[in-house]
């Protein structure tokens, strides 16, 4: 049987891999197919999508952005066929990536108030360019001896509730789903055990919404999803007519305990990567 991983993130966001490295991962590991889904950019699509190519390896363009809903909850949207020159995508990221400029510096100014030494030029070192994101400031805290793991960087500091823990910019729920539409793709809510929902009727009534906005698919598969949820979230996509898509959220070093091409104990399925294919709009 042939597998997939259609959730990942390389350098151009917050994972430890560069885009090309990503992929000759999954090359190493025997996938045959990969969806790059950095956050809020497409800057790393061109050089896995040729990296890819040249490997034999299936490639499916993605980006994730970040919704508006209400703490403790985050919802995620990815967009799957997504065009890796799109202008619209282009745009959006850059705004967001404005919005980071403007948050980065706070979180640093926060940090050092409390007597952390840590600059803005240490983080953006981390990052290496593209999306600077809380991930890099908790590296960063580690690797100074600050704090001993990244979850006690985002327990401590940087999550909410934290110390130093400012909120960012975040789409409009139709924003989001339209900026995929325009720009060619297919809009899934990823990781939905990540809306925090009280019930299984808000999580119903949640995703009913965003299909009438123009939802595609579900995320069924991630490493945060247990088998219960796996099969729940599974049945709501089959009762909904929504695609099944599946990853290991994969960050590199970023996220230790995470593996490329496993979630949780689950593989994902290469149909899952065909059914997407099949449903992408028609490239003219
Ligand atoms: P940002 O986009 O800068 O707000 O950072 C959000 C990213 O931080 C998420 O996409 C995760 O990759 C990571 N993250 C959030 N919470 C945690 C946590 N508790 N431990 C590790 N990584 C986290
Ligand atoms: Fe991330
Ligand atoms: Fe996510
Ligand atoms: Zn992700």
């Amino acid at each position: 049987m042939d597998f997939v991983d259609l959730h990942s993130h390389s350098t151009a966001s917050d994972g430890t891999l560069a885009p090309a490295a990503v992929v000759r991962l999954a090359k190493e590991l025997g996938l045959t197919a990969l969806a790059l889904t950095d956050h809020d950019t497409i800057a790393g699509l061109a050089e896995a999508h040729a990296e890819a190519a040249s490997l034999g390896v299936d490639f499916l363009p993605g980006i994730e952005v970040s919704c508006e809903i209400p703490r403790p909850g985050t919802m995620h949207v990815l967009g799957y066929g997504v065009g890796s020159n799109s202008p619209v995508l282009r745009q959006m990221s850059e705004s967001l990536i404005a919005a980071r400029d403007d948050r980065n510096p706070r979180i640093i100014r926060r940090l050092n108030e409390l007597g952390v030494d840590i600059t803005l030029a240490d983080v953006e070192a981390k990052a290496g360019g593209g999306v600077v994101g809380r991930p890099h400031i908790a590296a960063v805290l580690v690797q100074k001896g600050i704090v001993p793991t990244t979850q006690s960087a985002f327990d401590r500091y940087l999550g909410q509730g934290g110390a130093a823990y400012f909120d960012k910019e975040r789409l409009e729920r139709g924003q989001a789903m339209q900026l995929i539409r325009a720009a060619g793709g297919l809009p899934v809510l990823a990781h939905p055990v990540q809306l925090r929902m009280a019930d299984e009727a808000m999580v119903e009534k949640t995703v009913k919404e965003l299909v009438d906005l123009g939802l595609a698919g579900l995320e069924v598969i991630h490493s945060d999803h247990s088998p219960t949820d796996v099969e729940r979230f599974s049945r709501l996509a089959d009762r909904l007519g929504l695609i099944k898509t599946g990853g290991s959220d994969f960050h590199g070093a970023n996220k230790k305990n995470i593996q490329l091409g496993m979630a949780n104990g689950y593989r994902i399925p290469r149909a899952f990567f065909d059914n997407i294919l099949e449903r992408l709009p028609a490239r003219v």
